[in-house]
C-alpha cells in the first residue's frame, strides 16, 4: 500500500531511502535544512570499502585517543566537554573498544558495506546514471614496518571473512602506481573496493527523484516534532506543518537532536573530517590510504582528492588550518613530488561523520515510536552503505523481510 513518507536529511541516506522508498511506490518528501550541496555526502573520499570491516571502536584505539588529544596534528581528536551526552557517549565508545565488539561487528559491517556497493552498480546501470564507479581496489599505503604488520593482521582477517585481499611489496607498488613517486615500504591490497565521485552522484539521483515527482524542501529545518500514542503526528519548520503516515530519520550528524524530541536517546557525536582537492595530475590511478597518516586519496572525476582527520568537537564545519595542514604534510611525506599548493588548501571543506560508540550504525523502529524508521550513524562508512541502508528503509517501511539481518543495526540496542 502506498505511503505517504518524510525523510527528514537529503545526505546520502536520505537519497538512497528515497530513492528505494519511490521504487516501492511511496510518495516522498525529503526536508533539509541546507542547501543540500555541502558537508559529509559531497565531501568525503567516495571510496566503497567492505574492506574496512574493523569498528572504530577497537582495542587500543581510546588509548590512542588519549595520546592524540594533545597533537593538534594527530588523525584522530576527541575534544573533551563537559557535556553529559558526550560523556555518556564517551564511556560507552571506551566500553566497545574490546575484541567482543569487533568480532560482533566484523561480519554485520562487511555484509551491508558489500550490498551497498554491488546496488551502486545497479543503480548506475538501472537509471543509465554517468557517475564514476570504477572497482579497481584500496591500497593500504604502509611506511614503517610496524604498521605494515598490523595492516598485514587486518588483512588476516578480512581474508577470513573471504574478502581478496593481498600484501604488496614496494617494488610491486611502483610497478602499479609508475607516475607517481611514493616512499613506502610495502602495502596491502583490497580488490573488493571501489570508488567514486561524491558530488556527481548525489547531483544525478537529486535530479532523477525530482523529475519522478519526490518533493524537496531545501532550507527548512524540522525543529518540533508532535507525538499522539507513540506515534508522529506532525513535524514543523518555521514556515510550515507536514504531516505524513511514516518518518525517517535521516539527519546525520544532526540526529541525536531530533531523536530527544521524541524522547528516543541515540548515542552519536559528529567526527569531523576535512578534503582538499586538487585538479593537476599527479599520475595517481588507484586510491590509497596512507595508513601512518590515515589520509584517504582518490582519483575522481578531473581531480584528485585528499581526505582525513576524524575530530570529536561538536556540530560545526569550521575549518582548522592546523589539520589540513597534517593532510598535505602527510601526502608529501609519502608523495615526494605532490606539494599541495595554498590555493589548494584554502579550497578545503568539511563534512561531519555521524558516529557511534560501537561503530555500527542506526537502522531500524525505536520501540518509542511506531512510525518513525532510524537511519544513521554510519560515521566513516556511511557513503559505501548509503545504498544498502536506503533499501533496507524502504523495506522496514513497506513491511517487507529485510534484504540483511538488522538486530546488529539496532537503534535502541544498549551498551
Ligand atoms: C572527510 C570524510 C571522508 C569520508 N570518506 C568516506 C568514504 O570514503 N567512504 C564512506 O563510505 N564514507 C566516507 N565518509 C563518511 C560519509 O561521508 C558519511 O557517513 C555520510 O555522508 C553520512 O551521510 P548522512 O546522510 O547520514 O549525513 P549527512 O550527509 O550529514 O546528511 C544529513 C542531512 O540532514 C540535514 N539535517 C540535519 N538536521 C536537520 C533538521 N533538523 N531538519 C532538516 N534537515 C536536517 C543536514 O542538513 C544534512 O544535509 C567520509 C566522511 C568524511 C567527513
Amino acid at each position: 500500500m502506498s505511503k505517504s513518507i518524510i525523510i527528514i536529511g537529503g545526505g546520502i541516506i536520505g537519497l538512497c531511502s528515497a530513492y528505494y522508498l519511490y521504487k516501492e511506490g511511496h510518495q516522498v518528501t525529503v526536508i533539509d535544512q541546507s542547501s543540500m550541496d555541502f558537508g559529509a555526502s559531497y565531501i568525503n573520499a567516495g571510496y566503497l570499502s567492505p574492506s574496512h570491516i574493523i569498528p572504530l571502536a577497537a582495542p587500543g584505539v581510546m588509548k590512542k585517543g588519549l595520546k592524540w588529544m594533545f597533537n593538534p596534528k594527530s588523525p584522530l581528536y576527541i575534544k573533551p566537554r563537559l557535556d553529559p551526552d558526550f560523556l555518556r557517549w564517551t564511556w560507552a565508545f571506551n566500553s566497545s573498544c574490546s575484541v567482543k565488539n569487533v568480532n560482533r561487528g566484523i561480519t554485520a559491517i562487511k555484509d551491508i558495506a558489500l550490498l551497498g556497493r554491488d546496488l551502486y552498480s545497479e543503480i548506475k546501470k538501472t537509471e543509465k546514471f554517468k557517475f564514476q564507479l570504477e572497482q579497481k581496489g584500496l591500497l593500504m599505503i604502509c611506511q614503517t614496518e610496524k604498521m605494515l604488520e598490523e595492516e598485514i593482521r587486518v588483512a588476516e582477517v578480512a581474508k577470513k571473512e573471504g574478502l581478496p585481499v593481498r600484501e604488496i611489496s614496494s617494488e610491486e607498488l611502483k610497478r602499479l602506481q609508475p607516475d607517481t613517486n611514493i616512499q613506502a615500504k610495502g602495502a596491502v591490497m583490497y580488490e573488493c573496493d571501489a570508488h567514486t565521485t561524491p558530488h556527481i552522484f548525489m547531483e544525478e539521483m537529486k535530479t532523477y527523484l525530482k523529475s519522478n515527482g519526490v518533493v524537496f524542501q531545501k532550507n527548512e529545518k524540522i525543529q518540533d516534532i508532535s507525538i499522539k500514542n507513540e506515534k508522529i503526528s506532525s513535524m514543523s519548520t518555521a514556515a510550515n506543518i507536514y504531516v505524513a503516515d511514516e518518518f525517517v530519520l535521516a539527519a546525520g550528524s544532526w540526529s541525536k537532536l531530533l531523536s530527544k524530541k521524541l524522547g528516543i536517546r541515540l548515542l552519536l557525536e559528529a567526527g569531523k573530517g576535512y578534503r582538499i582537492d586538487s585538479e593537476r595530475d599527479f599520475g595517481i590511478t588507484i586510491p590509497a590510504i596512507l595508513a601512518e597518516a590515515k589520509v584517504a586519496v582518490t582519483p575522481m572525476q578531473g581531480f584528485t582528492r585528499f581526505a582525513g582527520t576524524m575530530e570529536i568537537a561538536g556540530i560545526n564545519h569550521h575549518i582548522n588550518k592546523v589539520r589540513i595542514e597534517a593532510i598535505a604534510n602527510a601526502t608529501k611525506h609519502y608523495y615526494r613530488d605532490i606539494v599541495l599548493t595554498t590555493q589548494e588548501k584554502d579550497g578545503a571543506a568539511s563534512g561531519l561523520r555521524p558516529v557511534t560508540p560501537d561503530g555500527m550504525p542506526y537502522i531500524g523502529k525505536s520501540s518509542n515510536c511506531t512510525n518513525l524508521t532510524i537511519a544513521t550513524g554510519h560515521a566513516m562508512m556511511g557513503w559505501s552503505m548509503g545504498p544498502s541502508t536506503g533499501k533496507i528503509v524502504s523495506e522496514i517501511v513497506s513491511g517487507i523481510k529485510p534484504s540483511l539481518d538488522i538486530s546488529p543495526y539496532h537503534p535502541d540496542r544498549k551498551f
